[in-house]
Order: C-alpha cells, then sequence, then structure tokens
C-alpha cells in the first residue's frame, strides 16, 4: 500500500458528515464535493477512501485502508459473524443508537421472557444471535436487508430487531422495543497489523488530535 495514511469513510449517511467534520476539526483540508472515491488531504500525507459503511471494517481489517469510521454495530456485528483484523482506537461519541428488540404494541412477544420458539427478523444476526444464546433463548432468525420493520405486519417475524435512535420509526411501524442489546456509537478502527514508522507517528499525531477535538466537544 501507498506511504499515505488511508482513511475509510462513509461517503454518505448518518456516520459520514460528522466523521467529515472529525477529521477537518482536527486540521485535515479537503474537499469531499465532486464524485471521487479517493480524496486526497492537502496539507497531510492522508488519502480520504469514500465507501459504504458496510465495507469499511473489512477493507480496514484487508489493507485496504489503515483506519475507519464505522459504527460499533457494523463492527461488532462484523466481528461475530466473519473473520476480522480490525480493532477499536477511539470511540467517537457521535451517530449514537441502539439495536432493540421491539414487537407489535399488542403482539404475543412483549419481553425476552415470550421469545422462545418465535422468529425475530434482523440485520443483525450476528448480535442477536449472541444475545439469545447468552439469555439461553432458543428462537429462529430471520435475515433480512432492510424494512425489517415491516416482518411482523407481513406475518414473516413476531418481532424485530433493528436500529434505533429516537423511536420514531417504530412506533410509525406500531413497534415497541422491549429490550436494547447493544448500545452503539461511532468508532474509530484500526487494523491489528503494524503500520510503517512514517505512518505510525502520524497515526499517533492525529489520534492526539482527535482525542482533543472530542474533549473539547463534550
Ligand atoms: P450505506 O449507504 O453507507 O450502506 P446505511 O444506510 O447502511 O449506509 P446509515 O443509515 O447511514 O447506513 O447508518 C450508518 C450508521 O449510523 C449505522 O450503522 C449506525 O451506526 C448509525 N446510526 C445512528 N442512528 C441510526 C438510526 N436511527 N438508524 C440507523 N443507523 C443509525
Ligand atoms: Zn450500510
Amino acid at each position: 500500500m501507498s506511504d499515505r495514511l488511508r482513511i475509510a469513510l462513509q461517503k454518505k449517511g448518518r456516520l459520514a458528515d460528522d466523521s467529515f467534520a472529525l477529521l477537518k476539526a482536527c486540521g485535515l483540508r479537503f474537499s469531499v464535493r465532486g464524485g471521487s472515491l479517493l480524496v486526497r488531504v492537502k496539507n497531510m500525507p492522508i488519502d480520504l477512501l469514500l465507501v459504504r459503511d458496510d465495507d469499511i471494517a473489512s477493507f480496514v481489517s484487508n489493507d485496504a485502508a489503515d483506519i475507519g469510521i464505522v459504527g460499533e454495530n457494523v463492527l461488532v456485528e462484523e466481528q461475530l459473524t466473519s473473520a476480522l483484523d480490525a480493532q477499536i482506537a477511539m470511540k467517537l461519541g457521535f451517530s449514537r443508537c441502539r439495536l432493540c428488540l421491539a414487537s407489535p404494541e399488542r403482539g404475543s412477544v412483549q419481553s425476552a421472557a415470550d421469545l422462545s420458539g418465535t422468529r425475530i427478523a434482523t440485520t443483525y444476526p450476528g448480535v442477536t444471535g449472541r444475545f439469545l444464546k447468552e439469555r439461553g433463548i432458543s428462537a429462529k432468525l430471520v435475515e433480512m436487508k432492510g424494512a425489517v420493520e415491516l416482518a411482523p405486519s407481513i406475518g414473516v417475524a413476531e418481532s424485530i430487531c433493528d436500529l434505533v435512535s429516537t423511536g420514531a420509526t417504530l412506533e410509525a411501524n406500531g413497534l415497541m422495543a422491549f429490550e436494547t442489546i447493544l448500545e452503539s456509537e461511532a468508532v474509530l478502527i484500526r487494523s491489528a497489523r503494524d503500520m510503517s514508522p512514517e505512518k505510525a507517528d502520524l497515526f499517533d499525531k492525529l489520534m492526539r488530535r482527535v482525542e482533543g477535538v472530542i474533549k473539547s466537544t463534550d
């Protein structure tokens, strides 16, 4: 890989703007306008790789990027479902959300105790499966790629396990959260492999700046 530090970031979405703002507050000068997916930082030997959040952890793990910013929910899910060589270097405090179990207000499932023998729709089979195992609950996971909130009303599951920030989406679909199984925020990740001395120095410098920015915005 090049001798420039490569940072994988979400191109567009709930992590993107705060990730860009954090790096700008750290003194990195760049422009993400225009369609380029590899953006050169003008004043430091750093490149930004703009991708979907689902690819960030595996890019860092596979050495396509040195570090990345991703939701803890995505990182933990991938750690549980694929061999991932990436670890949290720092928690960042933005893009906070919870992975929750939720069900229709007057349905057969009202708490975790009711889950045995039922179906749970989720895009997070790893984290949901871990929760069930820890509680000794046997339930069937129905894996969906999106629109999980629809599952109970179309009859494919009795409950769902999905990300919640305000609860408005759940409410709009007649669902209520009854258990939080993971609290998540954006995290800065790095691969477990050693970096070259130059990159390691730059990484340390960047981490100190990130820490300073996070403390000042607390
Ligand atoms: P991409 O196009 O990059 O695949 P996406 O649609 O998968 O984007 P976003 O909806 O932008 O992802 O969410 C990115 C991350 O933001 C989530 O993984 C999570 O960590 C965080 N997040 C914060 N609040 C919410 C929320 N209410 N719903 C979903 N994700 C949230
Ligand atoms: Zn995604």
